[in-house]
């Protein structure tokens, strides 16, 4: 495969001829030198957009759609490629990019395929005479930053919106993670999408990251990662007025009532801040227990903590890989050294393990029970496999702990009484509430968030109406002379 940017329907080297090095987390070894796109190739690839946005945006919707599903269809094809790609570049245990990450990139790009030609304006009954209807148009050439977490997926979840609705894109994939975005181009390429309809431009963030925020030639840009880089970009938005689309970080309430099935619960819980190594804005990262039920729980949950099977993410049997970068698994190791601290009580893992893995960039499953909901490691986002236990007495200190932090991303809750269940998912202040599971995504499903988690929604048709904006046509159809200055 190429590792060089992709501009113009083509690759082609950075116009600096520098690269970075791309490493496998499970070992540090260099992964591939990928070209590191500079401002000057951020300029050459809005021009690209800029030239392709036309055809593109005019075309029939059901022919972009078209492509989507071809493209959907090619990613099917090379699930076992994909997969592999994205473990060796991230982390992911290949047994989840088997089954998770590489079906919901081709789920995703295949729905909004479908949707292209279904997404409609509306007709609006307005005075006798007039005839009023909305076009939804695209945006025009929108930036998309990708964060390393979930890089395969989120391309998906950011593109395929945006090209159903005909806009072109400058995309900058994280340097840390470029392989399995840069392979997605190559795909689109042979699904028959035009040349600079797509450009990719993985870079440092400070430099390229910034300079697609603040580039005049864009009208939008969406961005996942941290919310004090979501700040910075709202800020360098400012001069051509930009259409912004945030996700940012979470602190999610994972609330366990007394009633709950326990053994779901239990599980439920493990998969909530365990999957994918913790780094997922969703994770349900503050495990909020019952009193009542918090020893039972605890006795089973940190057991299961310590079993899950660390290891190379390549071997089928590894349920939890590495962090994704060394400076990660130095970031959220510091969170237990904050934990010990604030007087916290470390009950599973803390450390990276020793032996084969010590190489590598692992942290082990870790549980922590803090003294008060307001310490840091209840407030702020760790994105590691570290859970932070709090307990409650009633439903009204379950609602204060759930929404005493300034995220408000996903936030799920366990009970067995339906009329709790729908009450407190209304009370959460969450973009997104699972009810007895966690972590559930669909591409129809709507996914944001509230508060310092962002705003804008991705998936869905939510997602269709932030790639498009709408404009009002007004048409004169029996009325004989404007109200107006009538004499
Ligand atoms: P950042 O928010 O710094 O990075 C996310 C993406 O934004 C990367 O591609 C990054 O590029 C880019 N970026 C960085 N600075 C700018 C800028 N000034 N303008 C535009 N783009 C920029 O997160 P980190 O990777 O440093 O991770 C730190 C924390 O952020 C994590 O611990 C986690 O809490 C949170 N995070 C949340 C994510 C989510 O899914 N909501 C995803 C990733 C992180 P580069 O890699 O070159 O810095």
């Amino acid at each position: 495969m190429r590792h060089q940017l992709f501009i113009d329907g083509r690759f082609v080297d950075a116009e600096s001829g520098e690269t970075l090095a791309t490493l496998n987390p499970h070992d540090n070894a260099t992964l591939a030198d990928v070209a590191l796109a500079g401002k000057a190739d951020v300029d050459r690839a809005v021009a690209a957009a800029q030239r392709a946005f036309p055809a593109w945006s005019r075309m029939a919707a059901a022919d972009r759609g078209r492509i989507l599903l071809k493209l959907a269809d090619l990613i099917d094809a090379h699930t076992e490629e994909l997969a592999q790609l994205e473990s060796l570049d991230t982390g992911h245990p290949i047994r989840d990019t088997r089954r998770l990450d590489v079906p919901r990139t081709a789920g995703c790009f295949r729905y909004f395929g479908g949707m292209a030609d279904k997404f409609q304006g509306e007709t609006i009954p307005v005075e006798a005479g007039f005839l009023n209807y909305t076009l939804r148009e695209p945006v025009g050439v929108v930036g998309q930053i990708v964060p390393w977490n979930f890089p395969l997926m989120f391309t998906s979840w950011k593109m395929a919106p945006a090209l159903a609705a005909g806009n072109c894109i400058v995309m900058k994939p994280s340097e840390i993670t470029p392989l399995s975005s840069l392979r997605i181009a190559e795909l689109m390429a042979e699904a028959g999408l035009p040349p600079g309809v797509v450009n990719m431009v993985p870079g440092l963030g400070h430099v390229v990251g910034q300079y697609i925020a603040e580039h005049p030639g864009i009208a939008k840009v969406a961005f996942t990662g941290s919310t004090a880089t979501g700040r910075r970009i709202v800020q360098a938005s400012a001069g051509n007025l930009k259409k912004v689309q945030l996700e940012l970080g979470g602190k999610g309430a994972n609330i366990v009532f007394d009633d709950a099935f326990l053994p779901a619960a239990i599980h439920g819980s493990a998969f909530a801040i365990f999957h994918n190594q913790g780094q997922a804005c969703i994770a349900g990262s503050r495990l909020m227990l019952h009193e009542k039920i918090a020893d039972a729980f605890l006795e089973q949950f940190i057991p299961l903590a310590q079993s899950i099977r660390l290891g190379n993410p390549l071997d089928d049997a590894t349920e939890m890989g590495p962090l994704t970068s060394a400076l990660h698994r130095e970031r959220v190791l510091n969170y237990v050294e904050i934990a010990k601290g604030e007087g916290g009580e470390l009950l599973a893992g803390g450390k990276s393990p020793s032996g084969e893995l010590a190489h590598g960039c692992y942290v082990e499953p870790t549980v922590v029970r803090a003294k008060s909901w307001r310490d840091r490691v209840a407030q702020e986002e760790v994105f590691g496999p570290f859970v932070t236990v709090l307990t409650f007495k009633d439903d009204e200190e379950a609602m204060q702990i759930a929404n005493g932090t300034d995220y408000g991303l996903g936030s799920g809750l366990w009970t067995r009484d339906l009329q709790r269940a729908h009450k407190v998912a209304r009370e959460l202040h969450a973009g997104m509430v699972w009810i007895n599971s966690y972590k559930r995504v669909n591409p129809g499903s709507p996914f944001g968030g509230v508060g310092q988690s962002g705003y804008g929604r991705e998936m869905g048709f939510d997602a269709m109406r932030e790639y498009t904006q709408v404009k009002s046509v007004w048409v004169n159809v029996d009325a004989q002379v404007p109200p107006h200055f009538v004499r």
